[in-house]
Formats: C-alpha cells, structure tokens, sequence
C-alpha cells in the first residue's frame, strides 16, 4: 500500500534520534512547491543503513525544504538531504527526509536495515532470518513474514520442539528454553503465526505490514538469544569468574 505520507508532527523538541523510518521508496509527498528553498542542516543521529553502527551523521551540502502549494513552511514540516555515514570504513551516502524541529528522520534511502546477532546459529535458522530483514529493507513484508516464520520452524525442528502447528511446536520449544514471563501466551498476536494447524493462508500473508514484521522480527531474535546465545553469555560469565579466582591465587 503507497498512500500518500501525511508529514508526521514531530516528538518532543530535543531529541535529534531516529527510532522507526520508512524507506524512501514507500514515502509519497504531494502538492510540493517546485521553488527550492534551503535551510540549515539539523544534526542527526541514526543507525546507518550499509555498517549498522549509530552516529551522528556527517552532514554534506545544505538541506531543503519541502513546502506545500497554499501552505507556509513551519519547522514540523518535512526537509530533506545528505549524510554522510561518520564510521570511516563504511562513509556510505544516505538520503533522507526528516522533521527539523525534532530531528526525527521519516525515511531514508538506503532504507533501514534491522540488524541481528548471528553468533552461535545454525546456518538453518540464521539463513531464513536473513532473508526476512532483506525482504523486510526492501519493503516485501508479506515475504518477510514467510522468512520469519520459516525461520521459527527450523529453530523447532533442530530443537526437537513438537506440536500440531508452529504456535504449539513453539509453546513445546518453550518448555525446553527460558523466555520472558507471558511471551508464548503473546505469541497468539502475531498473524504470521496463523491459526490454521497446517499452513498460513496467503491472504493472512498479504495483509502483513511493517510493524507486524519488525515486532516479528523482534520475537524470533529472543528467542534465538534463549536457545543459542544465552548459553555463550554464561560461559563467559563462567570464564570471568575462573579467570578472577586465579588472579587471587596469584596474588
Ligand atoms: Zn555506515
């Protein structure tokens, strides 16, 4: 769906942090003055799209506004320019339009990519995930809900979770791992999940947005951590402590 982008009102006054943007190729603004009108660049802090790393952006020539016909400039109207990525390995060019009196950027190109950690996964389960944030930065979120789920199957089956459906193969799964108080229960929110014992109709699939698959996204990251990851944190909190009672007996 490609409606028109209604500029958003910006949150707060202070804060110049992007939390959630679109990508630019989803954002639509009409009835924009053709005059070209340049304002001062803002400071912007985001994540980068290409390395992932957070920072202030490095700013690059002037920024401009975007004005509607019939409509006075205000600050809670959008604006749009360059940035450069601060992290010198990466220095990648990112397009953006933002709110300048808050700072808060509505989208971007490249657009933003979730990021995940990867260590200790089985290729198995590390491959779908992958392949949902592509398709998720690329805005096909009926086929990054497909990725995520299958990405929960295969976490099922190298687990040895049963169960009729993937709701239950999870709730199983559940029982083997430690996952936050009331999540499994939760889980019932998520369409992607379905409620047919056999398979997601595609009409469910098509109706996935955004939000859906982020919040998704965000699911199958913990539970990842509960089974693969949390085991690597104790063994390093294990190997602290080793480490600290021999540098007692040496003492
Ligand atoms: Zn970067």
């Amino acid at each position: 769906m490609r409606a028109a982008a209604s500029p958003r009102l910006a949150r707060g006054s202070g804060g110049a942090r992007c939390t959630s943007r679109d990508s630019l190729l989803l954002v639509k603004f009409e009835n924009i003055k053709q005059a070209v009108e340049a304002i001062q660049p803002v400071r912007i802090t985001m994540r980068c799209p290409a390395c992932l790393r957070e920072g202030t952006l490095d700013q690059r020539g002037g920024d401009l506004r975007l004005v509607q016909r019939g409509k006075g400039w205000s600050n809670n109207q959008p604006a749009t320019g360059e940035r450069i990525c601060p992290n010198p390995d990466c220095a990648a060019l990112i397009y953006l339009v933002y709110i300048p009196s808050s700072g808060e950027v509505i989208a971007s190109y490249p657009p933003e990519r979730l990021d995940f950690d990867a260590s200790a996964l089985p290729s198995a389960v590390q491959e779908p995930l992958e392949e949902a944030i592509d398709c998720h930065a690329g805005e096909s979120y009926p086929a990054a809900a497909v990725m995520v789920r299958r990405t929960l199957e295969a976490v099922c089956e190298d687990q040895g979770a049963t169960g009729g459906d993937l709701y239950k193969r999870i709730e199983n799964l559940g029982e083997k791992i430690v996952l936050p108080k009331g999540m499994i229960k939760a889980l019932h929110n998520l369409r992607l999940l379905g409620n047919d014992a056999v398979h997601v109709e595609a009409r469910v699939y098509a109706e996935i947005g955004k939000r859906e698959v982020e919040v998704a996204v965000d699911v199958a990251k913990t539970i990842l951590q509960a089974t693969y990851q949390m085991d690597a944190i104790l063994d390093e909190l294990e190997a602290l402590k080793t480490s600290a009672v021999k540098a007692e007996a040496t003492q």
